[in-house]
């Protein structure tokens, strides 16, 4: 995680919106934030009351936030100003002068989070393909498995194989190159490199990304419906390619399922050597939390990495998260980590979940509630009686259901934009504060589609 202050900004910035402005100054403006650990943000209120109803109000809508702005690994906790430990309040400072400063210190050129390496990656059923090429590649850069396209559903470790990847070959050829970059900063730096006037930006964005040994880019199917991005990462993986240089790709599906992509692109990204990474089968799992047990370090049992891991089982960080938390409830309480632990460690997870309920059935409940046809709500109508029930699908969907990409409640609505589910989300989101009707309309819907 970035700065932990500055993460909170980031985050005030969109809770601002979101929040009406009677509870933001209320509930939200009195609210810190600590590191509690590497990838966990402690919330904390001034006192258990106020803890308590914040949980209760904005939990799901703080983990989100932090969700949309921070793509390390990172879950949330809300904890009251008495129950933060002595040891977090030295360490918090120093870390984050020390993230401050650091960062002229490295190479401009990797930002690659050290602990993602191969030796840290736990081996199963799930991944065994995708690590032994990943480890391919990091012995033979620019040979045979060139481009490696690596696809999956989040949380599942692509972006942990491509730190490997580079971890590797920083070690083995220190003169290589390395570059790793999300999508998300791909296309900011081009935009940014084409809207400079004389051209010198454009030059030096080419250079940085033509001149390097091993590109690797992260979460590519953010670039579909970009065509300008497409073209130019077409013309950058030619350029590479006929040096010989190394590039890795990842994304949350393959080639052709990524919609509305360059068909270049397409093709180039369907001729690499893709492979996949799969939800890891128990067993697996009980060993990923075995390694982060003995990274943090902390004493746990069997019985209690089983029970978590019995219970979290298609997102290894959501289990991570679930393991960060029951360590530093563990701290709190000064106890061992227990089964009752485990459990309260759990309850957030849970709780975000709404495991009972999906999208369809709150388009259902909207549909019912306004009366009008499923057929419209989700269509491309776009008259006043059927876009504001759309927004207000759109924006419950998101609340509910958390862990539903942006992107995916836009193709449920019949293939719109990510950036159309945001703007439903904030309309909706500061309506209700004005406007009465909505307000019952949104808890009334919330109401139907939880009592399912
Ligand atoms: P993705 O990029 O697929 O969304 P990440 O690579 O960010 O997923 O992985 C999420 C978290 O799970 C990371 O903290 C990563 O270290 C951990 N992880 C994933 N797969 C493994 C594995 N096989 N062994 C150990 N840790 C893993
Ligand atoms: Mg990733």
């Amino acid at each position: 995680m970035k700065n932990v202050e500055s993460v909170w900004q980031e985050m005030l910035s969109v809770l601002e919106v979101e929040v009406n402005s009677l509870g933001f100054d209320v509930w939200i403006k009195p609210l810190r934030v600590i590191r509690v650990e590497d990838n966990i943000l402690g919330v904390v209120s001034p006192t258990p009351g106020s803890k308590t109803e914040v949980i209760a109000k904005y939990l799901p809508l703080l983990k989100r936030t932090l969700r949309d702005i921070e793509d390390a690994p990172a879950a949330l906790i809300v904890i009251s100003e008495d129950e933060v430990p002595e040891y977090l309040e030295q360490a918090d400072k120093p870390s984050a002068a020390s993230e401050l400063s650091g960062e002229d210190d490295k190479p401009k050129t990797a930002m690659l989070n050290p602990k993602y390496t191969f030796a840290k990656f736990v081996v199963g059923g799930c991944n065994r393909y995708a690590q032994a090429i990943a480890r391919e590649v990091a012995e033979h850069p620019g040979e045979a498995c060139n481009p490696l396209f690596i696809y999956g559903d989040v949380g599942l470790g692509k972006t942990h194989l491509m730190h490997a990847i580079g971890n590797e070959i920083r070690m083995s050829m220190p003169n290589m190159k390395i570059l790793y970059v999300s999508s998300d900063t791909f296309i900011n730096e081009f935009i940014a490199s084409i809207r400079s006037p004389n051209g010198v930006n454009n030059q030096s964005f080419r250079d940085k990304y033509r001149k390097v040994d091993l590109l690797m880019i992260d979460d590519v199917q953010f670039i579909s419906k970009k065509p300008a991005t497409a073209d130019e990462i077409f013309h950058t993986f030619e350029a590479l390619k006929s040096a010989g240089k190394q590039m890795v790709f990842a994304s949350d599906r393959p080639p052709k399922d990524i919609p509305d992509l360059d068909s270049r692109v397409r093709s180039r990204f369907a001729s690499s050597v893709i492979v996949d990474v799969q939800a890891p089968d128990l067993e697996t799992r009980v060993a990923i939390l075995q390694t982060k047990a003995q990274d943090v370090p902390i004493n746990i049992g069997m019985n209690e990495l089983m029970y978590i891991a019995e219970r979290v089982t298609d997102n290894i960080r959501e289990m991570e998260g679930v393991l960060t938390k029951a360590v530093f409830l563990s701290r709190l309480y000064e106890r061992k980590v227990d089964i009752a632990i485990c459990q309260e460690a759990l309850r957030d997870y849970q709780v975000q979940e709404h495991d009972e309920i999906n999208a369809d059935e709150i388009v259902n409940c909207t549909c019912r509630y306004f009366n009008v046809k499923k057929d419209d709500l989700i269509g491309k109508k776009k008259n006043k009686e059927i876009v504001e029930p759309r927004q207000i699908a759109i924006y419950i969907i998101n609340e509910l259901l958390p862990n539903l990409p942006l992107a995916s409640i836009g193709e449920f609505f019949g293939g719109r934009e990510h950036t159309t589910v945001m703007h439903a989300r904030a309309k909706i989101g500061s309506l209700i504060a004005t406007d009465a009707k909505i307000r019952t309309a949104v808890n009334d819907i919330k109401a139907m589609a939880l009592r399912k």
